[in-house]
């Protein structure tokens, strides 16, 4: 038995406190290990059909002691997610039981898995291409109902069938190029055939180009839009967080490993994921006007793709408040006039002057009202409306993205190769570079050490 089809098993559920935790199995003894730990009356699960679900115990055979109570999933290769035989023992959830099962599973026969090994698999045994084991990673990190969306559509296949359909265009182009300079059967064979090329990589680089506009949004879609609430003291920007927090199913992720452990908050509005940038030090801190005028504050300004400007509209607009202006003129800003339950102080007018009237939203997020209306801002900005556009196909993948800019570069060097007058089977060679580097993104031209560090930042137990 070679090593690569050991069996292997994982716990598949994240760790903490659940109803259920799964423990995976898959290989080709995935039914014989589990048969040495499952217990109900005389029944075995290597003689059950596939894709069916059995009630039993999990129990040390050599201590006799019962483990945990269980429903395992029997399903027979190849009809799974790794093609091979996986077999899925739901027990109780927490850490204890699941752990406990693990161990059993380890110590009679099977090997702990890699951190993304049960997809490694899945993709060497051809079930899926590397643009879709890269989704099944978006789809644990997935913060949104839009952003599993694009996710699980990459998982189907769109992006991978979008990107065949290019390479085998430009492969034809390439066969016809090579047709054309083996057997000329005109004396303007080279003037044609520099016409193809340019032709064919013109309407490639349109479609690369395309994929490459809907990058922004999808990488929003993944990571989350950088947000920062500003405003003087007392406007009401903790008032907003905190219902955004509340009202929103806030997601808190914990990114351990630097100095201090940084407490990253997300918060989903309409499906944007909002990534709200240093909340903690702009709860802490009072004078927000100093803090802009910090190097850092500025930074964090210029790394926000959306600044949400609060004014107290029961007060006149201050200097402060001019300074703040002046320094998110060049972001995505949504201007927030708050307290609309007290009687207007501020001018409407002189403040239309200074900002885009449109970006403005009257709130009181005392009443919660006008909240729905800077929720829509938010999505529109970011969809521009386009929410009858839910199927397209969006790149969010900083890999996929970067190859598609060298795929787009390669084959504007064939254009200008082509208009300088450069002879064809040198530009023949940027056109099978495009090629390649096309093929890098689904994983038909792709190197070992490049499937083992994409496989690799993959969580135990995918
Ligand atoms: P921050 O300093 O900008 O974070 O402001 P806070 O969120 O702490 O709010 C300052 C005060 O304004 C608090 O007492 C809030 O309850 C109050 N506040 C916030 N929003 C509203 C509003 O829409 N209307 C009224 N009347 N008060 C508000």
């Amino acid at each position: 038995m070679s090593l690569e089809f050991e069996t292997i098993a994982a716990i598949s559920t994240p760790p903490g406190e659940g109803a259920i935790g799964i423990v995976r199995l898959s290989g080709d003894e995935a039914l014989e290990i589990a048969d040495r730990v499952y217990r109900s009356g005389t029944k075995k699960l290597i003689n059950q059909k596939s894709h069916t679900l059995h009630y039993g115990h999990i129990e040390n055979p050599k201590t006799g002691k019962t483990v945990d109570e269980v429903m395992v999933s029997v399903m027979r290769a190849p009809k799974t997610f790794t093609r091979e035989d996986v077999v899925e023992i739901n027990c109780h959830g927490g850490i204890t039981s699941v752990n406990q099962v693990l161990q059993v599973v380890l110590q009679f026969g099977a090997r702990l898995a890699e951190p993304g090994e049960f997809t490694k698999r899945a993709f060497l045994n051809g079930r899926i291409d590397l643009s879709q084991a890269e989704a099944v990673m978006d789809l644990i990190r997935a913060k949104t109902d839009r952003a599993m969306h694009v996710a699980l559509q990459q998982l189907d296949g769109n992006l991978s069938t979008l990107i065949r359909n290019l390479r085998s265009d430009i492969l034809d182009t390439l066969a016809q190029v090579e047709v054309n300079i083996d057997y000329p059967e005109y004396d303007d064979v080279e003037t044609l055939t520099s016409q193809l090329l340019v032709e064919k990589a013109k309407l490639v680089k349109a479609q690369i180009q395309q994929l490459l506009q809907t990058a922004s949004q999808g990488k929003i879609l993944r990571e989350g839009l950088a947000t920062a609430i500003i405003g003087r003291p007392n406007v009401g920007k903790s008032s907003l967080l905190n219902f955004l927090l509340q009202e929103e199913k806030a997601i808190v992720t914990e990114v351990a490993g630097t100095t201090r452990d940084i407490i990253e908050e997300y918060v989903n509005v309409r499906g944007v994921p909002l990534k709200l940038v240093d909340t903690a030090g702009i709860r802490e801190t009072e004078d927000i006007v100093e803090r802009i005028g910090v190097e850092k504050s500025r930074q964090a300004l210029a790394n926000s793709d959306l600044v949400l400007l609060v004014f107290n509209q029961n007060e006149k607009l201050t200097e402060e408040d001019r300074l703040l202006i002046k320094a998110t003129d060049q972001n995505h800003r949504i201007v927030i006039l708050n307290k609309m339950d007290l009687p207007n102080k501020l001018d409407l007018t002189k403040l239309e002057e200074l900002v885009d009237p449109d970006s403005i939203v009257k709130t009181s997020i005392l009443t919660k009202s006008g909240i729905d209306k800077l929720e829509e801002k938010i999505a529109y900005l970011f969809f521009a409306g386009q929410t009858g556009e839910k199927d397209a196909t969006y790149v969010s993948n900083v890999r996929h993205i970067a190859l598609l800019n060298d795929a787009e570069s390669a084959l504007d060097d064939v254009i200008t190769g082509i208009e300088s007058g450069m002879p064809v089977d040198l530009v023949q060679i940027d056109m099978t570079r495009s090629w390649e580097l096309l093929g890098e993104i689904t994983g038909d031209s792709v190197q070992d050490e490049l499937l083992t560090q994409l496989f690799s930042q993959f969580c135990l137990g995918k």
